[in-house]
């Protein structure tokens, strides 16, 4: 596994940086989604906002879901994370590609369009909160750091990176988020600052080998506290028992057509592609349960 969180902060202990490398999970949205370059920058990029969200901010049980509800040809993309660093996501339309910008990267402000960023907290034993704020770039990492100085009044800088090989498979995913405390400086933010706009493209350091904790020390500097170091990976925890849950939810006659028209019911998984399949029998069992 070379995917993994990396957790640091600056030596004055006001700044702290979140570094990821998300290739294998993006690898694997990419596989299970068979999405192509648009949609892989836009899904993969809201993919490592997830797990970096998740890192920063959620305990035990706790889960976060963005929406980022665009009206660009990808479409609607959701993606959810959870405080154990398992994140899973999907776009509407898996197969688009756009030219490429002038500076060859993929559109993704393009393929994102206009619209809104929805982040919805799970937290356990409490109501879901739910935040809007409106696409302001559609780069995706601009909109995550809008969001979180905006509703949860956190400074914030966020970059995210996919570099997608020509065969459409993913070469480089990876990304970071900073967040001033309340005891940052203005030199301080200004100085951290200077140096994020001093680094060297992500995709192709990524691409060159370069490690969470190398990014780490270029942001903060040399001098700054590794604070942990944790896995993450791309995980649905869907089961038949979760859809047979959904299908209870549904109006008594659509069940009931599921059982005599069409004799059973095939459920897939927008998140992970898995297929379940119910039979009369089980449709009737469910029905019974209501
Ligand atoms: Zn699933």
């Amino acid at each position: 596994m070379t995917d993994y969180l990396i957790k640091a902060i600056d030596k004055t202990k006001n700044i702290r940086l979140l570094t990821v490398n998300a290739h294998d999970l993006v690898q694997e949205a990419q596989t299970r989604h068979d999405t192509w370059s648009a949609s892989s920058a836009v899904l993969g990029r809201t993919l490592i906002a997830g797990i970096l969200l998740a890192g920063a901010e959620l305990t035990d049980k706790e889960e976060f879901t963005v929406r980022l509800l665009g009206d660009g040809p990808v479409g609607h993309t959701v993606v959810t994370a959870k405080s154990d660093l398992t994140v899973k996501g999907y776009v509407k339309n898996p197969h688009i590609a756009l030219p490429p910008k002038k500076d060859g990267h993929i559109d993704v402000k393009k393929a994102v369009g206009q619209g809104w960023l929805e982040v919805t907290k799970d937290l356990e034993l409490k109501e879901p909160y739910t935040s809007q704020v409106p696409i302001v770039s559609g780069e995706i990492a601009e909109d995550i750091a809008y969001y979180l100085t905006k509703s949860e009044q956190i400074p914030s800088a966020v970059g995210l990176s996919v570099f997608v090989n020509p065969n459409n498979s993913i070469g480089a995913a990876a990304g970071f988020m900073l967040q001033a405390l309340p005891g940052a400086s203005d030199s301080l933010i200004d100085q951290t600052i200077e140096r994020i706009n001093q680094l060297p493209a992500l995709s192709s350091s990524f691409l060159n080998g370069m490690t969470p904790e190398e990014l780490a020390k270029l942001i903060l500097g040399e001098d700054c506290k590794l604070l942990s170091k944790d896995d993450v990976a791309y995980q649905c925890d869907c089961s038949k028992e979760k859809y047979a849950q959904i299908l209870a939810t549904l109006d008594k006659k659509q069940l009931e057509e599921m059982i005599t028209k069409d004799h059973g019911a095939e459920l897939t998984c927008n998140f992970c592609g898995n297929k379940y399949h119910y039979s009369e029998a089980e449709l009737k069992a469910i029905l019974a349960q209501r």
